[in-house]
């Protein structure tokens, strides 16, 4: 057990090209993953400049592998996109972050809760009656849910995927676009998409201090969203001169390391007590 454990382990960290019957192998693990619970979901707070306090958790999915330990999403993500699991994850992700956000929700915290959607839940499966159906099991109210959406929605049918957004819209759900900067879509589609928030990629966040192209990028998002209405969040904030920077030019929320890395539910719950700003 040992010797296949330390295998598994190589096996998902250290390989770069992983063959052909070696994804086989861990797309049959994922597949048993999801039947044997070994999926969890982590929760990062986003914190609202102006009001100083959590308003909501963005639910990140991790594998608890029996041997290789935590794995991180972007080890097994893009195969569960590929092999088409992502749809039954998805719906994991999705039933499991409502059920969560309606425990809070109960314990008198209304908190927004984020879910990441890939593009292939726009295309196939029953995104909206999925929607819906965790929301109904969760008892948890349309406007608690948010969904984080990438660009990459747009490429394969644009007017499905306005459709499908104006839908979920119709719902309540609350709607934003993840990464934001480094799609491809035209930012005259931003107006039509229906969407509340957008969210700034890391990559600009990161030297947003030190670059000043980087710096201009930014300010150009936060401008250019508040002319559309829009919210603005940043992610992979990680310093107090970068808070400083996004808080000078009014974005209106913020997540990253500097005020906790994603955490298991009991210990996220322990954030709402604390003071952030
Ligand atoms: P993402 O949606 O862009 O999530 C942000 C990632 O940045 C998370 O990594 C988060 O832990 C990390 N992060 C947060 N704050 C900081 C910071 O201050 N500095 C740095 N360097 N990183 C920070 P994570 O949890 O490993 O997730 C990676 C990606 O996996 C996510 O990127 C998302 O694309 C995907 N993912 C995660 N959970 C799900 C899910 O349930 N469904 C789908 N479809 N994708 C998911
Ligand atoms: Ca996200
Ligand atoms: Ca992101
Ligand atoms: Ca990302």
């Amino acid at each position: 057990a040992k010797e296949s454990g330390r295998n598994t382990y190589r096996f998902f960290n250290e390989q770069m090209n992983i063959d052909a019957l070696e994804q086989l192998q861990m797309q049959g693990q994922l597949r048993n993953a999801i039947r044997n619970g070994e999926l969890v979901l982590h929760y990062q707070p986003q914190i609202d400049i102006g009001r100083s306090g959590i308003t909501g958790f963005e639910a990140l999915v991790r594998w608890r592998h029996p041997e290789a330990g935590m794995i991180p999403p972007a080890k097994f993500i893009p195969l569960a996109e590929r092999s088409g699991l992502i749809i039954q994850i998805g719906e994991w992700v999705l039933n499991e972050a409502c059920r969560q956000a309606k425990a809070w929700l109960d314990s008198g915290r209304p908190l927004v809760m984020a879910v990441n959607l890939s593009a292939l839940q726009f295309r196939r499966g029953n995104l909206l009656e999925t929607v819906a159906s965790a929301l109904e099991r969760s008892g948890l109210p349309a406007r608690y849910l948010e969904l984080e959406l990438t660009e990459s929605i747009l490429l394969h049918d644009i007017e499905a995927a306005m459709q499908t957004l104006h839908a979920l819209k119709a719902m309540g759900v609350k709607l934003s676009i993840d990464d934001f900067g480094t799609g491809y879509s035209s930012l005259s589609y931003l107006k039509r998409l229906a969407v509340d928030k957008l969210k700034i990629d890391q990559s600009f966040v990161r030297d947003l201090t030190e670059d000043p192209e980087d710096a201009a990028i930014v300010k150009a998002i936060i401008q250019l969203g508040h002319t559309l209405q829009l919210s603005i969040i940043a992610e992979g904030v990680e310093t107090d001169a970068q808070l400083a920077f996004l808080r000078n030019y009014g974005c209106d929320e913020v997540q990253g390391y500097f005020f906790s890395r994603p955490l298991p539910a009991e210990e996220a719950s322990g954030l709402l007590a604390k003071d952030f700003l």
